[in-house]
C-alpha cells in the first residue's frame, strides 16, 4: 500500500481543485495560503483510513488492524460526515461529498497497490461483507514496515520516489489549471474602460 506521500499529494490535488479559486499565479498562491487549514484537513481526509495503524501501535503490532474496517466505503461516509460537521467553516459547498471523495481516493490508491500481507486487498464493503478486494494490476509498491526500524531502507525510498512520480503531476496540473486565466477574462480586463 502506498505511503502517506502518495495519499497526501492526491488529497492536495483534490482539495485544491475543490477549494482554491482560479486567478493569476500570485493570486492562486495567496488563496492556497489563506486556505491552508482546509487544505490540511483535505490531506488528513485522504490519509484517514490509515488511522487504523494507531490501535496497532497501542498493542505493539503495527499491522494488527490495518486494511480492515477503516478501509471501507462505510468508514469513508462516516468520517466525511464527522469532519464536515466538526469543521463548519468550509469555504465551498457540498463539503460532505468532497470529503467522501477524498477518503475514497485513499481506498482507490490502496486498491491499485501491491499487497503481500494477508488479508490481500481492502475490506471495501465492510460491514456488509468482510471479503477483501484488490485491482488486477498495481501502480504502487508496498512499503516494508513490519517493525519501525524497517522504514529506513532503499526499497522504501524507491517506493516513495515512484509515488512522487505518479502523484506530483496531478498536483501540478491542478495548479496550472487554477493559475491559467481564461482568454475571455484576459480580454475583458484588457479592454475594460475602468482600467
Ligand atoms: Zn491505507
Amino acid at each position: 500500500m502506498p505511503s502517506p506521500v502518495a495519499h497526501s499529494l492526491i488529497g492536495l490535488a483534490i482539495g485544491a481543485g475543490w477549494l482554491v479559486p482560479r486567478g493569476r499565479l500570485r493570486e492562486v498562491a495567496a488563496h492556497a495560503w489563506r486556505l491552508r487549514g482546509p487544505l490540511l484537513l483535505c490531506i488528513l481526509a485522504a490519509n484517514a483510513p490509515d488511522l487504523d495503524f494507531l490501535p496497532g501501535i497501542a498493542i505493539g503490532n503495527l499491522n494488527a488492524f490495518h486494511q480492515t474496517y477503516s478501509h471501507s466505503l462505510s468508514f469513508a461516509a462516516a468520517f466525511a460526515l464527522l469532519l464536515a460537521w466538526l469543521y463548519r467553516r468550509w469555504p465551498a459547498r457540498r463539503a460532505w461529498a468532497w470529503l467522501f471523495l477524498l477518503v475514497c481516493s485513499h481506498l482507490v490508491a490502496d486498491l491499485f497497490s501491491v499487497d503481500t500481507r494477508p488479508p490481500i486487498g481492502i475490506a471495501a464493503l465492510w460491514p456488509f461483507t468482510s471479503e477483501t478486494f484488490i485491482a488486477p494490476f498495481s501502480i504502487f509498491q508496498p512499503l516494508r514496515k513490519a517493525e519501525w526500524a524497517d522504514f529506513i531502507q532503499w526499497h522504501n525510498a524507491r517506493a516513495g520516489l515512484l509515488e512522487m512520480a505518479c502523484c506530483l503531476p496531478p498536483v501540478l496540473a491542478v495548479w496550472f489549471w487554477k493559475a491559467r486565466r481564461s482568454s475571455a477574462a484576459d480580454l475583458l480586463s484588457t479592454h475594460s474602460p475602468h482600467r
